[in-house]
């Protein structure tokens, strides 16, 4: 605890059998600031993010939250210290209605509490007036800010985000990495990992080029955003 970075990744290699997704990854993130990790598709990205939070076990390396080592900590423990997750492809429950979906964000203290409630239907219109809908009739869009708002009702010190613009129209987007920008001005710590790195660049204050399981390129987002290497090979024309 203190004034360092509120997590810290050592060293980290991440293998599946033989093949070897992330190797010799590290990295800080500083309280408050919004890291971004970008690259290709099968670059290590959700691998890196989900060794992070429990969800995977890392070959070796260490991460560090909060002055802990978290590295063999499972994800259920994580959450309640304020490490948490929205993961890829946003793992809603669509049978489930949306304030079901909510309490299950808050289901290692019993669910979400009224107060939290109350705030995530502030935050998000849309989900309060259709709350006792089943979270399934959700756009695509809806279902990622749903997701999004799952993992605030945990109130993270740390929020993992995997993707959250994947697979949704531009407009949706912009709409996404809005809220991603409301819920770092709050405070809350983002480490975000996207395909679309200029966006993410865009929006982060320090970026991570993966590339087959290695940092290739880091640096403040805007450095990174004007030099016409990164521009080249990774952002290309917009
Ligand atoms: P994506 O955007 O597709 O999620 P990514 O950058 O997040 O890509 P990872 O999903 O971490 O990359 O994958 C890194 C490498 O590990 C890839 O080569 C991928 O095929 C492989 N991989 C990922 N998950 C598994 C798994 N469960 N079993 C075997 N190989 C895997």
């Amino acid at each position: 605890k203190g004034s360092g970075p509120v997590l810290v990744v050592e060293d980290l290699h991440v293998a599946y059998g033989r093949v070897e997704a992330v190797r010799g990854v590290s990295f800080s993130v500083d309280p408050g600031s919004l890291v971004t990790l970008v690259g290709a598709n099968g670059a290590g990205k959700s691998s890196i993010i989900n060794a992070i939070s429990g969800l995977i076990r890392p070959k070796s390396g260490r991460v560090t939250f909060d002055g802990q080592d978290i590295t063999r900590t499972p994800s259920h423990r994580l959450v309640g210290q304020g490490l948490v997750q929205v993961p890829e492809g946003r793992q809603i429950l669509g049978t489930l209605t949306i304030e079901e979906n909510l309490h299950l964000g808050g289901w290692h203290v019993g669910g979400a509490s009224a107060a939290a409630l109350a705030e995530t239907y502030e935050r998000f219109p849309v989900l309060g007036d259709r709350r006792h809908l089943p979270a399934g009739s959700l756009s695509g869009g809806e279902q990622q800010m749903l997701a999004i708002a799952r993992a605030l009702v945990a109130r993270p010190k740390v929020l993992l985000m995997d993707e959250p613009s994947m697979g949704l129209a531009p407009k949706v987007v912009d709409e996404v990495f809005r809220v991603v920008d409301e819920i770092r001005t709050t405070g809350t710590t983002i480490v975000l990992v996207e395909q679309n790195a200029r966006r993410a660049l865009r929006a982060a204050d320090h970026g991570y080029v993966l590339q087959t399981g290695e940092v290739v390129h880091s640096g403040p987002a805007e450095e990174l955003l004007a030099d016409p290497k990164i521009v080249e090979a990774y952002l290309g024309v917009e």
